[in-house]
Formats: structure tokens, sequence, C-alpha cells
């Protein structure tokens, strides 16, 4: 067996990677960027080295840096998890040109199948169907308009170098396609450096359906069944399973197939995935699927094949790096009950997704029988702007799918996250969603679904915010006894006369809030023992018991069923997967990131301005494009609030901006 191990990224496929090569008895070596220096994996790690500064091109992606450690700490193998180098050929290439084995495919398999369109073409001769589409090197947009129409709409644009849905456009229309090509190729020129595309036929109903495949140095080749991921958004997999509701027995022996035949004709080495796009309109059928594409790596939804296979995937690609053999054929591979994997992001569901950064005041997972939580992060650490924001991934295990779903909903409901803003509510509620349940769902699904999913702006939780208050206002209350205590000794009931209270009926004082960057009025009542809080805006009160018997600064919290958790000078409330932020309204603090003045425009978060489409004088109408934010990897189109004048634009294209930063100004018509 090799003995040491480079790990060439971070995060949760990190941990995951040196929890299997602690197993076999290897040395881990991690390497990591400035941002990263006290992130789990590095902990974790024998050795770590740094880097280089936060942005991955300036760390993770830069091979020489990453070959030099490797040579001065003696590791025996690289292994690239997912993302950044992993299938980067000539990552591969160095790895092997300085004695160093890589774990993953040889070069040339990346190669083939790197770019979608080349990787078609050889699976097409391989014998596996593929979309129908126009997959040449033509890229002039009236000819591939021409090519559009002749396959029939809808159409998908997709970069031939894309990964990770970038650069990837649906076309209902033709009058559409002009502006999506557009738009797809910039996305592809600016995340791949290529913006060549291919158009395909929109596959309806689709299902993805990928399936795991293995392959020795010595010509064997397996695959370990499917995984279903139908269920992405943005083409980004939420929450992925294994088996695939619906499949036949036939239909898997013709995927598994066709994915073994794709791996051999390209020389295949180690884990692969072929993705296959399947036409569920009818159910499952063997003479609707397609190739899509292979991704040559480890997948991040593997954990539901190893629950399923009882195998550690991890394990096997450094045995098959070492040399070994596999250790079964196809006949010995057994499945074993039903896994789900859900992905938890730091994201606001409620505001398009946005990704949501910042301290993890807390975060807490169950640990339950056949629940498996993989993360890199633990509670105290900051989720940053510069990488995916997945905090973890949660995997159930069940004898049944609705057993593992469920296993999954309550893993999800016990789980708590303050802080960043979090997918988890959304989550629960995919897989609590009956239609999802019953295995009628697409790829369409959560779009079609986002408001029941209730991805959609919601009102405040006023129950949240009056236990919010409520932890504020005890807060206060025990600080001014304690400073009474210090000075006038010890005190056993504080609402007594003798302290100055009036306890005369309710005596309401006004608080002024902030919650969730916005101003809120609150009420604050004292009877008889109890704090009373009223958010008069949601017609909401509550009550919460003070005990001053022992410990006076306990208060009984109202039962809201509420996690209350002190962070940042405030009070996260999670309650039912969704956080609100409660703080004191403080009225000489300026809140850059929420001043709400009705026509500016600001950086919903960091990252870099792209395009601006107006400049001062121009009108606009109420939701018009004004400017195109690239930041988390994706773009986000910023609009205009209100129909008006540009009366100001601060940035130029091409400028890093801040959360919160002042963008463009737009004076509304009716202000
Ligand atoms: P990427 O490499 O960027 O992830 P893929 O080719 O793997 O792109 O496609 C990602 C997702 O887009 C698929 O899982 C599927 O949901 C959808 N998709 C891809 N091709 C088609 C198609 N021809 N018709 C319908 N949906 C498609």
């Amino acid at each position: 067996m090799l003995d040491s191990v480079l790990i060439a990224n971070r995060g949760e496929i990190a941990c995951r990677i040196i929890r299997s090569a602690r197993k076999l008895g290897m040395r881990t070596i991690a390497v990591h960027s400035e941002a990263d220096s006290k992130a789990l994996f590095v902990e974790m790690a024998d050795e770590a080295h740094p880097i280089g500064k936060a942005p991955a091109t300036e760390s993770y992606l830069v091979v020489d840096k990453i070959i030099e450690v490797a040579k001065t700490s003696s590791a025996a193998c690289i292994h690239p998890g997912y993302g950044f180098l992993s299938e980067r050929a000539e990552f591969g290439e160095a790895c092997e040109a300085n004695g160093i084995v890589f774990v993953g495919p040889p070069a040339s398999a990346i190669r083939a199948m790197g770019l979608k369109d080349a990787a078609k073409a050889l699976a097409s001769q391989a014998g596996v169907p593929i979309v129908p589409g126009y997959h040449g090197s033509r890229q002039e947009p009236d000819f591939l308009r021409q090519k559009a129409y002749e396959i029939g709409y809808p159409v998908l644009i997709k970069a031939v170098a894309g990964g990770g849905g970038k650069g990837m456009r649906r076309v209902d229309k033709a009058a559409e396609f002009e502006a999506a090509l557009e738009s797809a190729q910039r996305e592809a020129a600016s995340a791949f450096g290529d913006p060549r595309v291919l158009v395909e036929k929109y596959v309806l109903s689709p299902r993805h359906i990928e399936i795991q495949v293995f392959a020795d140095k010595h010509g064997n080749v397996v695959h370990l069944f499917e995984r279903d991921c139908s269920l992405q958004r943005r083409h980004q997999k939420v929450i992925e399973e294994a088996p695939a509701p619906g499949m036949t027995a036939q239909m898997r022996a013709a995927m598994g197939k066709a994915a073994v035949e794709a791996a051999r004709a390209v020389g295949y080495v180690s884990a692969g995935t072929i993705e296959f796009i399947a036409d569920g309109r009818e159910g499952l059928r063997p003479d609707r699927f397609y190739f899509m594409e292979m991704n040559t790596r480890l997948q991040v939804e593997h954990p539901v094949t190893e629950a399923i296979t009882g195998l550690d995937l991890v394990e096997l690609q450094f045995r098959i790096a070492a040399g070994e053999r596999l250790p079964f054929g196809q006949h010995e591979l057994r499945m074993d009950g039903h896994a789900v994997e859900a992905r938890l992001y730091a994201e606001d569901p409620e505001k398009g997704f946005l990704p949501s950064t910042g301290k993890l005041w807390a975060l807490r997972f169950p640990d339950g029988e056949a629940i498996r939580i993989d993360t890199g992060v633990k509670e105290g650490d900051w989720v940053t702007p510069f990488y995916d924001p997945m905090i973890a991934k949660v995997i159930a295990h069940g004898a049944t799918r609705d057993e593992a779903l469920d296993k999954l909903s309550d893993a999800l409901g016990k789980t708590a996250v303050a802080g960043p803003k979090t997918n988890l509510a959304f989550l629960k509620g995919l897989c609590d969603a009956p239609e999802f349940r019953a295995g009628r769902f697409d790829t369409g699904f959560i779009d079609a679904n986002l408001g029941a999913l209730g991805a959609v702006e919601q009102r405040l939780d006023a129950a949240a915010v009056a236990a919010g208050a409520a932890r504020l206002h005890q807060r206060l209350v025990s600080e001014a006894f304690d400073v009474v205590h210090r000075t006038q000794g010890n005190l056993s009931d504080p609402w007594n006369d003798e302290d100055g209270f009036q306890l005369l009926g309710e005596r309401r004082v006004g608080v002024p809030l902030l919650v969730n960057g916005a101003r809120l009025e609150t009420l604050v009542g004292f009877e008889a023992g109890e704090m009373i809080v009223h958010v008069p805006d949601f017609g909401f009160s509550t009550r919460a018991a003070l005990d001053w018997s022992g410990d006076y600064r306990r208060l009984l919290a109202p039962d809201l069923d509420a996690e209350l958790i002190d962070g940042d000078g405030a009070v996260f409330v999670l309650r039912h997967g969704r956080q609100t932020h409660v703080a004191r309204f403080d009225p000489f603090a300026v809140d850059l990131e929420h001043i709400d003045e009705g026509g500016t425009v600001k950086a919903p978060m960091h990252g870099k301005l792209i395009a601006v489409f107006v400049q001062p004088g121009d009108r606009v109408a109420k939701g018009q494009r004004l400017a195109i934010l690239e930041a988390m990897k994706m773009e986000h189109a910023l609009v205009a609030p209100a129909a008006g004048a540009v009366v100001e634009v601060a940035v130029e294209p091409g400028a890093q901006v801040a959360e919160g930063a002042r963008l463009i100004v737009v004076q509304p018509d009716d202000a």
C-alpha cells in the first residue's frame, strides 16, 4: 500500500479522504490556503502546509506549489478530491512526472472525457446512446440558431468545457436564443477559459441518473449501480439517492452495461461516474436514456453508493492506485436498502438561494443510527466567500426509500445552524414533499415547487421575533440587576416594590429591534413575574415566565419550539429550520448592509462586478437588469428596485465589491 497521501483539496472531502487514508495506515498531508489555516481538515491531517492566499487561483489551483509540497513531504500519492484540480489532465501528468502516484484515472482518460463534445462522440462510437444535437465545432450565432431550429425547441446550450451547470442555458424559443447564447458563452469563457458551446435537444421530464464505475489497472471494470440526482436547482444537485425510484432490473442492466463500455472506451482506471439523462415521461424505459458526460473523479454524492454497497470508495481508489486488483466481480456486488443524501448549504432560499457567509455560531448534528454526516467545518468556523458554501452532507440509510427519507427528514429537523442562513427547511420540505415521496419528479421538480418548499420571500416569523426579543430583554434586565446585585447585595425578588418597579397591571415599554436587519417595533411588558412580548405588526404576543427564585438570569422561554443561540451581540432564533436574527436597534449605528433607501442597489454579497448596463441619466423600468455580479462562482443579475432614473453608478465593471457596497442609485419616479 502507498504509505502517505497529500490531499490537494479542502473542506469536507479532504476530511473524508483523511479518514480512509488513516484507516489504511497512511500518513496524511494537507495543503491549505490562508483562509483555511484553522480548518478542520488541517487539524485532522498529520501535517499541513500553507500554499497561498485565499482565492483558489492562488492556492488550491496552483499545480507547482502543490507538487513542491508533495516532493518535500515525500508524499507517495496525491488525492485530488473533487473540483479544483481533480479533472485537470496536466495535474495528473505533473504528479507522474515527479514520481508521485495520482489517485485517479490516466491523463488520457481525463482528456478524452474532458470536453463534452468529444466525450459524446466517443460514447456514441462505443455504442452508448447520446442526446440528439449539434456537437460540432462551428460557433457562429446564426449557424447555431439554425441548428437549434433543426433540433427543435426547447434546446439546451451547454459549454463544451462545462461543469457544475455553468455556461448552460435552456432556450424555449428562437427569440431568446441569441441572448442565451451570449450569456452562456460569457459564463463559459470566464469559468473555463473556453467559450465554445454545443446545442442539444432539451429532454422533457428529464431524470438525472448516473452510474458509478470502478476500474483497476488490470482491465477489470465494474459498475456500482445507479444514483438518482434529479432533484437539482440551476443544474446543481440538491438531494441524491440510490437506487433510483422506479428503476427496473432491465434498465439497470442496460445502463450499467453502457457505463462500463464508455469507461472501457477511454481505458479508464479508478472511480468514475457516467451521467445519463433519462426521459421520464412514461416512467424509466431502457430505450430512453442518453449519455451526458463522464466525471473522471470521485463524486460529491458517493456516500449514497457507499451506504447501499457497504464499500469505502476512497479506500478502493487507494488500492487501485497502488496497483491492486478490484476485489470483486460484477456478480458479487449487491445493493442493501436505500440511501439519500442532502447537501446542506449556507444560502438563503428565501432570497433566491444567495450564498450566505459568516461565522457559524452554532453547528450541531444529530448522531443517529444510519445517519452519516460529512462536514469540513465545526462550530466557530467561518463560511467565507472564497469557496463552495456547502456546510455538510447529511446521509441516511434505511431498508426502504420511505424509511431512508424519514430518517433524513428527522436528522435535518435536529440539525442546528446559527449564523449564515441555510437551506435546512428547504431540504426538509423536499424530503417530505408528497410527489417526491411518490417518485413523481424530474429535474424540474424544485423549480416548479419553490413556493411550496418555502423558497420564496416569507413573512417574518413573529413567534421567533418574540422569542428573540424575550431573550434580548432578559439579558438587559439581567445586566441591570447584575449591577444592582453587586452594589446592593443579594436580591431575592428583583420585582418587589423596593426595587422601584410598579407592578400595577402590565407595564409596557417600546423596544425597537432590528430583525433580519430591518427595524421592527416590539413592546415588552412585565406582569406578575412574567415578561410579555408583543409584536404589534404581526398581532402576536407571548409570555415568558421569569424565574427569580434561584438564578435570576433564568428565563423560562415561551414554548415556541424555538432554539435561541446568542452570538454577534444578538440572538439567532432557529425555528422549523428557519433562522431569524434579532438584534437591538441602536439609533446611532449605521447598518450599511440594510439601509433601505428605496432606490439604492447594493451588492448582496462579496463579488466581482462583471457588467454594468446603465449610466447616470438612463431611465429604467422596475425589475430591469442593471448589472451582473459574479459571486460564489455564479452570475447574479442586479435589477432596478423601482422605475425611475439612474442617478449614480458608483462602480466600474471589473471592480471587486464588498457585501453591502452601494453600486447603483435609482431615483424612483414616485419619490
Ligand atoms: P454540468 O457538467 O455543467 O454539470 P451536465 O451536462 O452534467 O452539465 O448537465 C447538468 C444537468 O443539466 C443534468 O443533470 C440535467 O438535469 C440537465 N441536462 C443536461 N442535459 C440536458 C438535456 N439535454 N435536456 C434536459 N436537461 C439536461
